[in-house]
């Protein structure tokens, strides 16, 4: 049996039954299980808003917009970002005119606040923090900075379904103004295509529920024309088609009962990778801040032959993976190539080992010796 670098598990009877009552009901859109589903969100995060929408992406895209709004920056302010994550979130910044500048990773592949503080202009605005593979990096930090200078801060939380620090989910923590997660079909959470966005702040909140349904306010007529004017709305504002449905909330409702179980296990495995590559020089580990209670989403290491390590592996039938690449290697965000020596160097070396639910010990054991061995022959 071949090994994959990711692959998501689903509860499927349960699934099958939450998406059964789905089409009993002749209920597959917007409300319903995406109501119950942002209830059990908040429940088990501690988030004080939640709005399911059809993916993270939309999520940055309107956390930028409605803070945009909100403190009225302009086309070319700045948001500082980072150059290693999936380009959703840096295209988030440019979908409203925004100008991405990026600031080096650190230690832990998380954008660094010593190179926030050096990148900080009299236009940068916000941050963008990508709690890459699930860890919280420096976060507390960037909180820190971001208050002394004023700036705001966007939490891409795509990687951290069921992260926490002393039992307190980062995203929940004062200075975050919003926390974007992905259910996209291989995040911790799984479902097809699906995301939440977390405001800390009420009245951001109502917003994006318009704009992520095309700007409609339903509100006005509804409080003071019950009945029979029962259809009728009011547009606000040029909105999206952003929401999410009641087939993914259903699947979420199911996927989020295991999280933690699941999450436990991707630990296990992790540490099982760490103890095992301890001692190969060749191999440089990532770390974790609070690893006992990080959600793992990629386990990724630096080597200093990655193609000749990922096709000796695939030889043996595992088959490992690269995820993102520096951002600024792309024509975009080319501009701002040499910017950020660190993410620019590591990039280049790191790869991503199999983890996910279907992996047995013994799996992860065969991995270990493959990759040691690689090195051993050498
Ligand atoms: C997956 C991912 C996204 C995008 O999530 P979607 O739900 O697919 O839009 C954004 N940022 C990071 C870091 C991701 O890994």
């Amino acid at each position: 049996m071949s090994i994959q670098v990711l692959k998501p598990k689903f509860h499927i009877d349960e699934c099958l039954q939450e998406i059964r009552e789905c089409l009993e009901k002749g209920w597959t859109g917007m409300g319903y299980k995406t109501v119950e589903f942002e209830n059990a969100w908040k429940d088990y995060t501690g988030h004080k808003n939640a709005c399911f929408l059809n993916s993270n992406t939309a999520g940055l895209h309107l956390a930028v917009k409605i803070l945009k709004q909100k403190y009225n920056w302009s086309e070319g302010d700045e948001i500082i970002t980072t150059p290693i994550t999936f380009v959703s979130s840096n295209h988030a910044i440019l979908y409203e005119g925004m100008h991405p500048v990026f600031a080096d990773v650190d230690e832990y592949l998380c954008i660094d606040p010593a190179d926030i503080e050096r990148k900080i202009t009299e236009r940068t605005k916000a941050v963008m923090f990508v709690g890459y593979g699930g860890r919280v990096g420096k976060l507390e930090q960037v909180i820190k900075l971001c208050r002394e200078h004023r700036l705001r801060l966007i939490l891409d939380a795509a990687h951290m379904a069921g992260t926490k620090v002393k039992g307190v989910c980062p995203g929940t923590w004062e200075g975050v103004d919003a926390a974007v997660y992905s259910f996209q079909a291989v995040k911790n959470l799984p479902t097809g295509d699906s995301g939440m966005i977390c405001f800390a702040d009420d009245a951001d909140d109502k917003l994006a529920r318009e704009l992520a349904w095309l700007g409609i306010n339903k509100d006005t007529y509804a409080r003071s024309n019950q009945g029979s004017y029962k259809w009728k709305y009011d547009v606000d504002h040029l909105g999206y088609k952003y929401n999410g449905n009641a087939i993914m909330a259903a699947i979420a409702l199911v996927q989020l009962k295991y999280l933690d179980e699941e999450n436990e296990r991707r630990r296990k495995i992790v540490s099982m990778y760490d103890r095992g590559f301890a001692d190969n020089s060749n191999i440089q580990i990532i770390k974790a801040p609070y690893a006992q209670e990080c959600s793992f989403h990629i386990y990724e290491m630096a080597v200093p032959d990655r193609e000749a390590l990922l096709s000796y592996l695939a030889s043996y039938d595992i088959y490992c993976g690269v995820h993102y690449r520096d951002n600024t290697e792309y024509k975009l965000y080319n501009y701002a190539y040499g910017t950020c020596p660190y993410a620019q160097e590591i990039s280049g070396h790191l790869i991503t080992m199999p983890l996910h639910m279907w992996l047995s010990d013994e799996d992860v054991h065969t991995i270990i010796k493959a990759v040691n061995a690689f090195y051993e022959g050498k």
